[in-house]
């Protein structure tokens, strides 16, 4: 059983601080390749429904538009005031759902719905419920009670008067940006937004009875302090979320292009940005929040707290989710898809996929078929991820193997996580202590075949541990 405490350690997170993959995909998507397309899509479709019991569907809708540019943001997004551009992207999104859809088995049952973006409530609710319409009439939705219908909601563009009709159409779930409620922070990163309008829309969503809330919030970004931020927290707590999200901000300008325009002289160090997450770790436990890992706190009769304590914790590209294995369907522009062991992804711009779209194909445009090994290590680092243990003799048991020969290198490079009381071994396991809890990517890294040490020059791919 992992830890269910979460030991700070400032010098160790110090030095464990370096880039790596969040793990929301194994292989991650850097692996995915142009050699696969469409046909080896419409493939592993068909394989997937040859299976003998009927996989479960998630369905994800990404809406790339937003009002507003955060400078500090990383997600694929345009930028636009022009509402006619969401009527043409779905006239689009209902073509592809209708290429799409036949290709699954009636009998699969969709668990899953989530609309992230860009700001999904850039589209109004009649757009949104027209959506979950098609989806509706194209695929067949459960009609189970851990049947979730979620959406990324900017409180800054939603009116508290949305959250009944969001309601009606079949919303159960809802997760808003706030990132900080500190001004001069909000002015820094271009995101002013008040804890009035924000709270209104928490209030809106609770009386309009969904399931469940979740605030997301940024340490890290440029003038915090834990004077502000601490406030934040406070205001945050009161509000209690059923679910946060605290991310470390990652400055990689290189990659994402809006944060050339953060002001470098206010960005954080280390140090302070350590600071911060303690603060966060500290006030979010006593308020009651369970750590549940990789940057997310529940209240814990929360379904997600409840799904870990009972072992039943699922991670995929949206996050931690209670659904366990089912085939992921990603809709819109750079949307992955994860079928059985592929992986596929859109274009990540809009022209391409338009154009895909406008001629009848199916629009990936890379992705990659996973290898037995792959598999093997998906099983392993989601079960890292989710219930903070490598479950061994499970493992060579499921994958016919000896542990400690299939995985001889990677244990040398475990061994100094070990002595560093990061993981400890048991009889049947590999199990992550609380001080090891804030680590799991540097944990998981360990397992990743395909993590080469960059070049001495290189800049990250991927976002630092802290
Ligand atoms: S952070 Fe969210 S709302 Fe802001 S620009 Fe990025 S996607 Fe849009």
């Amino acid at each position: 059983m992992q830890s269910q405490t979460i030991a700070f350690d400032a010098g160790l997170l110090r030095r464990y601080d370096r880039p790596g993959p969040r793990y929301t995909s194994y292989p991650t998507a850097p692996q995915f390749h142009a050699d696969f397309g469409e046909a080896q899509l419409r493939e592993a479709v068909q394989a997937s429904n040859e299976e003998p019991i009927p996989r479960r569907l998630s369905l994800y809708v990404h809406v790339p538009f937003c009002f507003s540019p955060c400078f500090y943001c990383g997600c694929n997004r345009i930028i636009t005031r022009d509402l006619a551009r969401g009527e043409a992207y779905l006239a689009r999104l209902h073509r592809e759902i209708a290429l799409m859809a036949p290709l699954f088995d009636r009998d699969r049952e969709v668990i899953q719905l989530h609309f992230g973006g860009g700001t999904p409530n850039f589209l109004t609710p009649q757009q949104l419920g027209d959506v979950v319409d098609t989806l509706r009439r194209q695929f067949h939705f459960a009609d189970s009670q851990d049947r979730d219908i979620s959406i990324e909601i900017d409180p800054r563009f939603c009116e508290p008067g949305w959250l009944p009709e969001l309601a009606k159409i079949g919303f159960n779930r809802a997760s808003l940006g706030v990132q900080d409620f500190d001004p001069k922070v909000q002015e820094a990163v271009n995101r002013i937004q008040s804890v009035e309008e924000t709270r209104a829309v928490v209030d809106a969503a609770r009386q309009a009875g969904l399931r469940s809330v979740n605030i997301d919030l940024i340490y890290g970004l440029p003038g915090q302090n834990l004077e502000g931020f601490g406030k934040t927290l406070d205001i945050v707590t009161e509000i209690r979320p059923d679910r946060l999200a605290v991310y470390s901000y990652a400055h990689m300008p290189h990659l994402f292009k809006p944060q050339k325009q953060i002001d470098g002289a206010l960005l954080l160090d280390g140090e302070a940005k350590l600071a911060l997450l303690q603060l966060a770790v500290e006030k979010l436990t006593a308020a009651g929040y369970v750590y549940i890992g990789m940057d997310h706190f529940a209240l814990p009769d929360d379904d997600l707290a409840q799904a870990q304590a009972r072992g039943g914790l699922h991670r995929n590209f949206m996050g931690y989710t209670t659904h366990a294995d089912s085939d992921l369907i990603g809709l819109g522009v750079s949307a992955i898809s994860h079928i059985g062991n592929t992986f596929s992804q859109n274009p990540r711009d809009l022209p391409s996929w338009e154009v895909a779209i406008d001629t009848g194909k199916l629009a990936v445009f890379r992705g990659m078929r996973m290898s037995e090994d792959d598999t093997l290590r998906a099983d392993l680092i989601q079960s890292l991820m989710c219930q903070g243990r490598v479950p061994v003799a499970a493992l060579e048991r499921r994958y016919g193997i000896r542990f400690e020969d299939y995985f001889a290198h990677e244990l040398e490079l475990l061994h100094p996580l070990q002595e560093d009381n990061l993981v400890r071994f048991a009889p049947d396991s590999i199990e992550v202590t609380s001080h090891g809890r804030l680590l799991l990517r540097n944990i998981a890294m360990c397992f990743d075949r395909y993590l080469t040490p960059p070049a001495a020059d290189a800049k990250p791919r991927f976002s630092r541990a802290i």
